[in-house]
C-alpha cells in the first residue's frame, strides 16, 4: 500500500515519492519562544509527531528538523517578540529564550511528542542567514535600503504560489516606519537595521542589525536537509506570509524546488473562539496536563483530521477521556490475564482480527494520515477483542501477547496513546494480585491437608465471589480471573 499526502502547494492528494528511496527529510516551523506554549501548539506539534511516527513505522529513515525562533519574529507593532518577552518578564532576551525553550521542550516531552533530530536556533545561524541574504542580493532578488535588506517580490513571479494570495500586509516588514524604503509594499525584510539601543544585533555587510523571521527557516532547512527536501510541515495559519515568503526566497536563491510536499495543520479554538491573550482564553499545555493525561489530550487532537480545525471544550475532552479508557480496556485486561497465567490452546480468531485491524489502520493512515478513521478501526478491534477476553473459552497466552503487541505497535508506537507509567503501575498491581492469589491457594492447600475443609471452602468460595475461580489439577491449583 502506498502513502498519499495532501500537498498544500498543489492543493490535492499526491502519491508520496521521497527524493531518496526509504528516506524522508522533513522540516517543521518551530515555536517563537517568548511565552509558554498553549494547547494550539499541542495541536500542531502532536499532529506533526504522529506523521513522523507513522513514516518511521512504515520503515522510512526520517530526519526531522524543527527550528526554535529566538530572534527576528516581529509583531505587527514592529516589536520583536523576544524583546517584548524580555520587557514583560524584566529579564535578558536570551534568558527569555532559554526559559521558554525549556518550557516548550518540557511540554512536548510531557505530551510524548518525539524530539526532532535537530532543533536549530535562529540566533545560532546568523552567518547562514547573512549568506542567504547576500546571495539573494547578488541574484537581483533583494536590495539594501538604509542598512536593511528586502526581498523584491516583483522579481519572483512565483510569489503567492503557495497561499494563492498576495496581500500587502507583511508581518516582518516593520511596515509603518519603513514603507518608504521598500520598492513594493509586499517586500519583506531579510535583514533589519538595528538602532544602537537594540539589544539583539549582529554585524553584517549592511551594518549592525538582525535577521528577518522568514529567512531563518530557509537558512536552517537548506543547511540541514539540502536545497530541496521532502516535507515541509507547519500550521495553516503560518502559510501566509511566513511559508510563502520562505518558499519564495528559498527557490529564488537556489533555482530549485524548496519542499516537494507542504503538510499544514489546521488550528485549534477554545469553545468556538480563537485563542488569544487579549481574550484571556489561552490555555497552557502545562495547565491542560494537570487536568488530563497526555494520552487523553493526544486522542482528543487525533479525533479530528490534522488538516481540519478542532475545538477544545470540557465536553470534548471528557468524551476523549471516555474513549481513551475504552480504547485501553483490552490492553489492561490482557496484561492482567497474562500475569494470572493463561490457557495454552488458542482457538480464537485473533490472527484474522489483528490482520484486518492492521490493514485497515494502514489504509487510513496511508490516506493523508487519517488518524480519526484509523482510530475508528481500533475501536472495532476493541469491540472484537472484548468478546474474546470476556468469553467463556480460556484465552491462550499467545492471544494475549498478540493483543498487547498490536497496542505496542500501533496504539502506542504510531499514536502515543498507551501510558508507560500507568502501564507499569498496572503491571505492579497485577504482580501483587498474582502473589496474593497464589498465597491464598497455598493456605487453602495447607487447610485441606489438615482436613480443615471449612477454611479451604471459604477461601475457594470467597475468591469466586471476587471473580477468581480455582481449578484443581494434578498436584497444583490454577486460577482464572473472570472479567
Ligand atoms: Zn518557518
Amino acid at each position: 500500500m502506498s502513502l498519499t499526502i495532501y500537498n498544500s502547494l498543489s492543493r490535492k492528494k499526491e502519491a508520496f515519492k521521497p527524493i531518496t528511496e526509504g528516506e524522508v527529510k522533513m522540516y517543521v516551523c518551530g515555536p517563537t519562544v517568548y511565552d509558554h506554549a498553549h494547547v494550539g501548539h499541542a495541536k500542531l506539534y502532536t499532529s506533526m509527531d504522529v506523521i513522523v511516527r507513522y513514516l518511521r513505522h512504515k520503515g522510512y529513515r526520517v530526519t526531522y528538523v524543527q527550528n526554535i525562533t529566538d530572534v527576528g519574529h516581529i509583531l505587527d507593532t514592529g516589536e520583536d517578540r523576544i524583546l517584548k518577552g524580555a520587557r514583560r518578564d524584566r529579564i535578558e532576551p536570551m534568558q527569555v529564550v532559554e526559559t521558554y525553550m525549556r518550557s516548550y521542550l518540557d511540554d512536548m516531552d510531557a505530551l510524548k511528542n518525539v524530539r526532532p533530530d535537530i532543533m536549530p536556533r535562529a540566533a545560532a545561524h546568523v552567518p547562514e542567514q547573512i549568506e542567504a541574504t547576500q546571495k539573494l542580493i547578488e541574484l537581483g532578488h533583494a536590495y539594501e535600503a538604509n542598512g536593511s535588506v528586502y526581498f523584491d517580490v516583483k522579481s519572483w513571479e512565483n510569489y503567492g504560489r503557495l497561499s494563492g494570495r498576495k496581500i500587502e500586509d507583511q508581518e516582518s516588514g516593520g511596515r509603518i516606519e519603513t514603507r518608504t524604503e521598500k520598492r513594493n509594499p509586499e517586500d519583506f525584510a531579510l535583514w533589519k537595521a538595528a538602532p544602537p539601543e537594540h539589544i539583539l544585533q549582529w554585524g553584517s555587510p549592511w551594518g549592525r542589525g538582525y535577521p528577518g523571521w522568514h529567512i531563518e527557516c530557509t537558512a536552517m532547512a537548506t543547511k540541514y536537509l539540502g536545497e530541496t527536501f521532502d516535507i515541509h510541515g507547519g500550521g495553516l495559519e503560518n502559510m501566509f506570509p511566513h511559508n510563502e515568503c520562505e518558499m519564495a526566497q528559498s527557490e529564488a536563491m537556489t533555482g530549485k524546488n524548496y519542499s516537494n510536499y507542504w503538510v499544514l495543520a489546521g488550528s485549534l479554538t477554545i469553545d468556538g473562539v480563537k485563542m488569544s491573550k487579549s481574550l484571556g482564553n489561552s490555555l497552557r499545555i502545562a495547565d491542560a496536563l494537570k487536568k488530563y493525561p497526555a494520552e487523553v489530550i493526544r486522542l482528543f487532537i487525533l479525533s479530528a483530521h490534522y488538516r481540519g480545525p478542532i475545538d477544545i471544550s470540557d465536553d470534548a475532552i471528557a468524551a476523549a477521556q471516555k474513549g481513551w479508557e475504552r480504547l485501553l480496556g483490552p490492553y489492561n485486561q490482557a496484561q492482567q490475564m497474562r500475569s494470572a497465567g493463561a490457557a495454552e490452546s488458542d482457538d480464537s480468531n485473533i490472527d484474522a482480527i489483528i490482520a484486518e485491524t492492521t490493514a485497515n489502520f494502514t489504509k487510513e493512515m496511508d490516506d493523508d494520515f487519517n488518524a480519526p478513521k484509523a482510530i475508528a478501526h481500533l475501536f472495532d478491534f476493541v469491540h472484537k477483542v472484548n468478546t474474546i477476553l470476556n468469553g467463556d473459552a480460556p484465552v491462550a497466552a499467545s492471544t494475549l501477547e498478540k493483543i498487547i503487541a498490536l497496542y505496542d505497535e500501533l496504539v502506542e508506537g504510531v499514536l502515543g496513546l498507551v501510558p508507560s507509567a500507568a502501564g507499569n503501575a498496572d503491571e505492579n498491581a497485577a504482580d501483587r494480585q498474582d502473589g496474593l492469589i497464589k498465597l491464598l491457594i497455598e493456605l487453602r492447600a495447607a487447610a485441606r491437608i489438615n482436613k480443615d475443609y471449612a477454611t479451604s471452602d471459604k477461601i475457594r468460595d470467597q475468591l469466586k465471589e471476587l471473580g477468581v475461580s480455582l481449578e484443581d489439577g494434578k498436584g497444583d491449583t490454577k486460577y482464572r480471573i473472570a472479567s
